[in-house]
């Protein structure tokens, strides 16, 4: 829900390469997976220009690169179509990916599930290649007839084959605390898919996980891509790799700029007046996540997010109190005055008040800080809802 504010720069793009190409090896092996993306590349070139364009832009970057920076560039390095995949940008790759399904896994699919109707297997529908993938793992040792249909090969089983090893060298990223200087790099502090828990390093250990937001073990091409690789918590993580549906990343610009996280009474509930208890609070309010983007919609559902939300509702009523009271400008006076007379300055006394930061541009420094800043703005906008709730 919160985008990670961080593009590589030209030194550090370079510094990432050198970690992936040293783990990938020999100048040999190096020059195989430089071909081999470039065979890629240019399997899209031939269906595809603009995107082709996208991609070849990202290239000449990187040969550039290599007369600005010789002297930091290894004896090795002229992998520009390795450099190229190892650093495309999250919406080249979402489109490289569509590209993929629709010219290499659609039509091996249907003609799979033909196969299987003409067999009489009706309920066995294929309905991606993952899917394919999973069910060829499962039911290899078992045999029969929809394995026998299904171990058939499909244009993409190829293209796939020639990046797999791309994973085994991924797992090799934490051994060699790849993952963890791409969490400091990056500075990613709380997971920017939920704004639920902290990531960060300790001394040697890393408590952040590297989600593959195109998962590695169906598209294994971008499985040591830089921008693929999203830090977050080991729940968001978890709960994503089960996840078909098409999701946002929090690399892609400006993704989650209208998701907004809500509270409103429960149904059953009444308004509370007089006084009332911060548990009464809890228990008569539920957290809604509302956005106008499909993806970030897949996001929420796929991840459970509003389920986790709303296991926070002690936290939310206290926010959603602070809010009706700092936003009253008789309280809020006050509030200031005695901040002020202990020396805060004003800049700090919201963070002071509320506990969080309430900038857009530092909600990732801290968990829940969305939903703080989102309860202020929705006050800011109308106090309805508020006054009716808290009579
Ligand atoms: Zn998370």
């Amino acid at each position: 829900m919160i985008k990670i504010d961080y593009r590589l720069n030209a030194e550090k793009l370079i510094a990432y390469c050198d970690k992936v190409e040293k783990l990938i090896g020999t100048p040999i092996a190096l020059e195989k997976y430089n071909k081999r993306c470039n065979y890629f590349f240019k399997t899209i070139e031939k269906r595809d220009l603009v995107l082709y364009g996208q991609i070849k832009r990202q290239t000449d970057y990187i040969c550039g690169l290599q007369h600005a920076y010789p002297k930091l560039i290894n004896s090795v390095r002229h992998y520009a179509h390795l450099e190229t995949a190892l650093t495309l940008d999250t919406e080249v790759m979402v489109k490289i990916i569509s590209h993929v399904k629709k010219y290499f896994v659609k039509d091996g699919l249907i003609k799979l599930n033909h196969e299987a109707v003409t067999q009489g297997l009706k309920n066995s529908k294929l309905t991606s290649y993952g899917d394919l993938r999973k069910r060829r793992g499962r039911l290899k040792a078992k045999g029969g007839t929809f394995y026998k249909i299904i171990s058939k090969p499909i244009l993409y089983d190829c293209l796939h084959a020639l990046f797999a090893e791309f994973i085994e060298i991924y797992a090799k990223f934490v051994s060699q605390k790849i993952n963890q200087w791409i969490v400091d790099e990056t500075g990613v502090r709380v997971c920017p898919y939920c704004n639920l828990a902290y990531v960060y390093n300790r001394e040697k250990h890393a408590t952040a996980q590297l989600d593959h937001f195109l998962n590695k073990s169906e598209y294994p091409m971008f499985a040591l891509s830089f921008y693929n690789l999203v830090p977050s918590c080991p729940a968001c993580n978890h709960i994503k790799s089960d996840s078909d549906g098409e999701m946002a990343s929090p690399y892609e610009k400006d993704v989650f700029s209208d998701v907004v996280i809500n509270w409103y009474p429960k149904q059953s509930s009444k308004s509370l007046h007089g006084k009332w208890e911060l548990t009464e609070i809890e228990n008569n309010i539920e957290i809604v996540i509302e956005t106008g983007n499909n993806q970030v919609q897949n996001n929420v559902q796929n991840m459970a997010l509003e389920t986790a939300y709303n296991k926070h509702l002690d936290y939310a009523s206290e926010v959603l109190l602070k809010t009706q009271t700092y936003m009253n400008s008789e309280s809020q006076a006050l509030i200031k005055k005695t901040f002020q007379d202990m020396g805060i300055t004003n800049e700090d006394i919201e963070r002071y008040y509320f506990g969080g930061y309430l900038e857009a541009e530092a909600l990732h420094k801290r968990p829940l800080s969305k939903m703080t800043h989102d309860f202020v703005s929705d006050y800011k906008a109308s106090s309805k809802k508020y006054d009716d709730f808290l009579k």
